[in-house]
């Protein structure tokens, strides 16, 4: 893919604020009673994000951060705040809630409910989704055109943007992500139910990352960071975010945009593959 300005490679910093929607991910049944629980991921909007904003603001960089309606509502200050600063809110449903896991009218109305809310705050409709998990139904790339949306954020079928299927002839444009560059997966831990895989020590997730950032500079990538505020905004996390920005700034030829920046650019220019949908059939079904 060609990038703008003679760059490279492009380079992307995304922000999952989740908010208590991760309280309710981990222990929908007993979220509300577990006040440990609660604050620790109350930490994220209260704590975590107006630390990555100011991070942000000091290093002069544009970010996308994708807000679950539920938290934008319990949390209308500082998301507005993401808005004013310049940073591009976007969709992550309701209640963080799986597609893949839905029946199609509640689908539809986490979509309907989750743009409202951003829509409500920053004046206009968002124009990126990332799905909750990272679980596309099949239905959702021809949603996301039907709601006017340009680009989902979920996907790990390549390096750079390409398109993928939505209903009929439509085409949805997508930015992939992957789980080696995301924060959740290096410093993920629950003691209650058991999830994560343990705290890693940040140097050895900059290793990891900027191993990563390499590569795709080499390739002439999209690199995106998925990070989420209650696990990067903690003060030995934002330091590491602080090292990868000085790494990605400091490399010549690195376009840091926002996704959205990235969306327009890709299809104002009209590149990207086409990647249809993997053919899964079964044997029996044939
Ligand atoms: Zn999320």
């Amino acid at each position: 893919m060609k990038w703008p300005h003679g760059n490279r490679c492009a380079a992307a910093l995304t922000f999952d604020e989740d908010g208590e929607c991760v309280a309710f991910g981990y222990d929908r049944a007993n979220a509300q009673r577990r006040l440990s629980l609660q604050s620790e991921t109350t930490y994220g909007p209260d704590v975590g994000l107006p630390r990555v904003l100011d991070l942000l603001e000091s290093r002069e960089i544009h970010a996308t951060f994708f807000v679950p309606g539920y938290t934008a509502e319990r949390h209308r200050e500082i998301v507005a705040d993401v808005a004013r600063r310049g940073h591009e809110l976007a969709h992550h449903g309701y209640l963080h809630e799986r597609p893949d896991l839905l029946e199609a009218n509640e689908e539809e109305e986490a979509l309907r409910k989750g743009t409202e809310i951003i829509q409500q705050i920053t004046g206009r409709r968002p124009r990126g989704y990332r799905a909750p998990s990272w679980e596309m139904s099949a239905r959702t790339p021809g949603l996301l055109k039907q709601n006017g949306l340009i680009y989902d954020s979920s996907l790990m079928g390549d390096d750079e943007p390409y398109h993928i299927q939505a209903e009929g002839h439509e085409r949805l444009l997508e930015i992939p992500v992957h789980w080696t560059n995301d924060d959740w997966v290096h410093f993920g831990f629950c003691s209650s139910p058991e999830l994560g895989n343990g705290i890693s020590s940040p140097s050895k997730v900059y290793d990891t990352w900027s191993e990563e950032f390499l590569g795709y500079y080499q390739f002439g990538g999209c690199f995106v960071l998925t990070m989420h505020p209650f696990v990067i905004g903690r003060p030995s996390r934002i330091r590491l975010l602080d090292r990868m920005i000085g790494l990605i700034k400091g490399t010549e030829g690195v376009w840091i945009a926002t996704l959205e920046e990235i969306a327009d650019y890709v299809t104002q220019t009209g590149q990207g593959r086409f990647r249809p949908r993997a053919d899964m059939r079964l044997e029996e079904e044939a």
